[in-house]
């Protein structure tokens, strides 16, 4: 099997899992009992904490930790806009967002909230001035991911962050879940940040939330003192405990991984340009992680099945919302064709991905379009 799915999950590291095992065979307390097993499970999420925010450069306060970057999402939109109401009402969002960001903006607005979505332009990107031009004197928060789920496309996050800190009772949230340990985020700029652990080989169901210390939140899911009464339940201490050495892995090889990726993405750029009817959706200047391209004659269903069928694994849209039939909104909104949006799959890759499987899917794609009597 070739798997070139990687932005909708990762596999999981085995020193990962080792950890996880580890701490849930031998550490059974509640961090928040205060009896010795719970201490002993509170020492190590506390020590976790603490690592990854000498990771990230910000404070452990600084780190809520959540069961996925969709909860993260929530949390900073509708969590930090109620909490902040006195201070205005309108909120801005880019329009190519995860569904976990817009629709929690969209629930805000049936709250009577202002909520207004910046366009992202050709190149799949909200520029700094377009966020400078929507900004009001009651914005209170502004919400674009660092690198697009669908196409790769790279925000300007830091110059973003500038901008929107022209207003002093302005804050700006970044989803980086598809940049965090393959570009640097800065996050030493960023009031709020999500980061999710299954995308970078770490365990499902487990991420964070950056959220400087300053910032007043309302809980989503009430319940009690965990995560600084920000996140009721019982702490999942095991995923947390791991998520530290997930992170410190994923830094660690970002470099190496990122020049290796960048390898296979330029060959498989380079191949699929000599191919009648090929279309590459992503920006030249895309992350190389995410590789979003198309056949003119087939559509991406199609294309994603025949692949599927020949063991290779791919993604159409998002996988969030794999299951709409709609054309891919991303698209749309870079206005591409309605051909592209409808013919278009996702490759992501991974650490474990080699130019060899680049070559072999090159290759596949083209025994496919040749069956379907696309003579090349
Ligand atoms: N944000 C982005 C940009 C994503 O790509 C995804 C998942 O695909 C998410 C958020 C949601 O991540 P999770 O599965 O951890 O909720």
């Amino acid at each position: 099997m070739i798997y070139f799915d990687n932005s909708s999950t990762t596999s999981v590291r085995p020193e990962v899992l080792h950890v996880y095992e580890q701490v849930l065979e031998t550490v059974c307390g509640n961090p928040d009992s205060l009896h010795q097993a719970g201490r002993k499970a509170r020492t190590l999420m506390e020590e976790s904490r603490k690592n990854i925010a000498r990771l990230l450069g910000v404070k452990p306060s600084e780190i809520i930790f959540t069961g996925c970057a969709s909860e993260s999402n929530t949390m900073a939109i509708i969590g930090y806009a109620l909490a902040n109401i006195n201070r205005g009402r309108h909120i801005l969002v880019s329009n190519a967002e995860h569904p976990s960001v817009r629709h929690a903006a969209e629930a805000l607005a049936e709250l009577d909230f202002d909520v207004e979505f910046l366009p992202i332009n050709d190149q799949g990107i909200v520029t700094p001035e377009c966020v400078r031009q929507h900004m009001k004197t009651d914005t209170i928060l502004v919400s674009c991911m660092h690198v697009n789920n669908e196409m790769g496309a790279i925000n300007p996050i830091g110059e973003i962050a500038d901008v929107v800190h022209t207003h002093p009772t302005c804050v700006f949230h970044a989803d980086c879940v598809q940049s965090f340990s393959k570009i640097d985020v800065p996050f030493d700029r960023l009031d709020m940040a999500t980061i999710s652990a299954h995308k970078i080989h770490g365990l499902k169901g487990s991420g964070l939330l950056m959220k400087k210390q300053k910032l007043k939140m309302v809980p989503i899911i009430q319940g009690g003192q965990q995560e600084n009464g920000l996140r009721g339940g019982t702490s999942n201490a095991p995923a947390n405990i791991a998520l530290a050495k997930t992170i410190r892995l994923a830094l660690e090889e970002q470099k190496e991984t990122y020049r290796k990726i960048e390898q296979i993405n330029q060959y498989l750029r380079r191949e699929l340009a000599k191919i009648p009817g090929a279309m590459i959706n992503s920006p030249a200047d895309a992350l190389p992680y995410i590789l979003n391209i198309g056949f003119d004659q087939m559509t991406s269903e199609v294309l994603l099945n025949a692949l599927d069928a020949k063991g290779i694994c791919v993604s159409a849209k998002s996988t969030c919302s794999s299951h709409s039939a709609n054309e891919s909104e991303v698209l749309k909104a870079m206005g591409k064709s309605k051909k592209a949006s409808t013919h278009m799959i996702r490759l992501s890759f991974g650490k474990d991905n080699t130019m060899d499987e680049a070559v072999q899917f090159i290759k596949t794609v083209k025994e496919i379009l040749n069956a379907y009597g696309l003579s090349l």
